[in-house]
This record gives C-alpha cells, sequence and structure tokens, in this order.
C-alpha cells in the first residue's frame, strides 16, 4: 500500500471505502495478532516528535489513517497528496454497519463512566444485529482485568477511547495480549459521540475545513493547540519538511 511520510509519521493512501473494507476484512479474517489502526491529526504528529512512545506507537500501527484536513493539505503542499480526509470515527461507524450485517462484534473501551455503556445503547438502537460483547469506562490502572475481560470476549473490533497518547501507547504495549481480536481501532472521542454526550461539529463546518475551530470552542482547554499547529503549517511548507528520526 502507497503510503506518505509527514513529519515521519506515516500515512496509508486509502480512501473512505478503501479503509472500512480492509478493518472489516481484518474484523473477520483474525489474525495471530489484532490489526492495528490509527488516526493521526497535526497535533498527534506534533507530539509524536517529543514523544519517542507515541511515535514507536504510530510507527507499528498497521494502518494509518489522515483524520484531520491539516493533514491533506501538508500532503497536498509536499507534493505527495494523499485520496481524501478518512476520519476515525465515520470509518469505524461505516465497519460496524459491516460487522452489524454479519452479526459481528465489538466491545468499546473508554471515556468516562457510563459514557461506553451509552454508547452501546445507541449503537445498538441504530444496529440492532450488531453485539456489543464488552464495555469498560477508561479510567482504569490494572490493564490485566481489562485484557483478560477483552480477552475472553474476543470482540470483532476493539474501540480504544483513552485519548492521545494514551490509546495509541496502550494498543502497542498490549497488542500482543489481546489475541483473538480482529480489529483495535484508536478513536479518541467517538464514544462520547455515540453516546450522544457531544455532538460534532454541523456538516457546513466540516465542509468549510473548520471542525477544529468547533473542537476549540466547545472545549476551550484546546486552545493552547493552536500554536502547534501554527508550527506544524510552518513545519510542512514546501521542501521545510524534516524527518524525526530516534535513535
Ligand atoms: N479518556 C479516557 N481515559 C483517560 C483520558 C481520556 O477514557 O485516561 C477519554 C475521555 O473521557 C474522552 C476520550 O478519552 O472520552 C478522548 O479524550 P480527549 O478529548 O482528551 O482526547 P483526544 O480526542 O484529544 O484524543
Amino acid at each position: 500500500m502507497k503510503n506518505v511520510s509527514i513529519l515521519g509519521v506515516s500515512f496509508d493512501a486509502v480512501n473512505k471505502n478503501e479503509a472500512s473494507d480492509l478493518i472489516f476484512n481484518a474484523c473477520k479474517n483474525k489474525s495471530e495478532l489484532p490489526f492495528t489502526v490509527v488516526t493521526p491529526n497535526p497535533i498527534m504528529v506534533m507530539n509524536a516528535q517529543e514523544d519517542e512512545a507515541l511515535f514507536s506507537a504510530l510507527a507499528s500501527a498497521d494502518l494509518s489513517l489522515p483524520d484531520g484536513i491539516g493533514i491533506i493539505s501538508a500532503a497536498k503542499r509536499m507534493g505527495t497528496p494523499l485520496p481524501e480526509r478518512v476520519t476515525g470515527i465515520d470509518t469505524a461507524y461505516s465497519v460496524l454497519e459491516k460487522l452489524a450485517d454479519v452479526g459481528g462484534s465489538v466491545y468499546l473501551l473508554g471515556a468516562r463512566p457510563e459514557v461506553a455503556e451509552k454508547a452501546a445503547e445507541r449503537l445498538t438502537e441504530k444496529l440492532p444485529t450488531l453485539r456489543v460483547v464488552g464495555t469498560h469506562h477508561g479510567y482504569f490502572e490494572d490493564d490485566a482485568k481489562i485484557i483478560k475481560d477483552i480477552s475472553e470476549k474476543s470482540p470483532d473490533l476493539l474501540a480504544v477511547c483513552l485519548g492521545s497518547p494514551r490509546q495509541e501507547i496502550w494498543v502497542y504495549k498490549n497488542r500482543e495480549n489481546l489475541a483473538g481480536v480482529g480489529a483495535i481501532l484508536c478513536l479518541g472521542g467517538a464514544l462520547d459521540v455515540w453516546s450522544d454526550n457531544v455532538k460534532r461539529a454541523p456538516a457546513f463546518l466540516i465542509r468549510l475545513r473548520l471542525e477544529w475551530l468547533w473542537r476549540m470552542l466547545l472545549e476551550p482547554k484546546r486552545m493552547k493547540e493552536l500554536p502547534k499547529m501554527v508550527r506544524f503549517r510552518l513545519l510542512t511548507g514546501k521542501s521545510r519538511q524534516k524527518r524525526k528520526s530516534f535513535k
């Protein structure tokens, strides 16, 4: 599969349909190790420049999707365009629809207590043939207990929503102990959206490429990410790209 590197972080050149087909196939034809999927945005690419564990976790994923218009613009500026923005949450929902068609299963891990259960209810209202085989909130300390629960349930898909970089590093560290899971997706705030606790940006703002602004207005703490976004833009200007390498 063709891929594009942005500041040393790799992105696969796939469109939305190809991404959801690849993940669905991995869910149904389980390999020895789960198929892992990350969805980096410009902030994560910047964080990976300073955080070796995050950098390695992103590099080890089987599929890396460009979740963020900033990534698409940077790839274009560099002369190595990616087909389109492929968001984690939309791709995951499309995989859930396919799983529902075949009676497949999902485990929802993350978010504050009761959010995953609420997301499970909402998802099964929309997709009654989807089997949500387990849920757990994301504020746990004992990995072993969670891993045992997930392994016993062997879901086709595991949605990990612990925020970045915790979720990517958690998956990187625990992947080998999760044999029996088909695919693992790192999905940030998806459970908050699926549970209806957080509203996604209106479609016109997404079209105007301003979803990031909506998130900043909803969560002003994200304002602190602005300087990183500016720095990302400067570092990914034509021929200014530097590649991070950890020795
Ligand atoms: N979260 C979690 N455990 C943690 C930290 C965060 O389950 O230790 C959840 C949080 O409740 C939210 C999701 O991770 O549902 C995404 O968090 P955030 O918006 O901070 O992450 P981002 O979207 O920036 O990756």
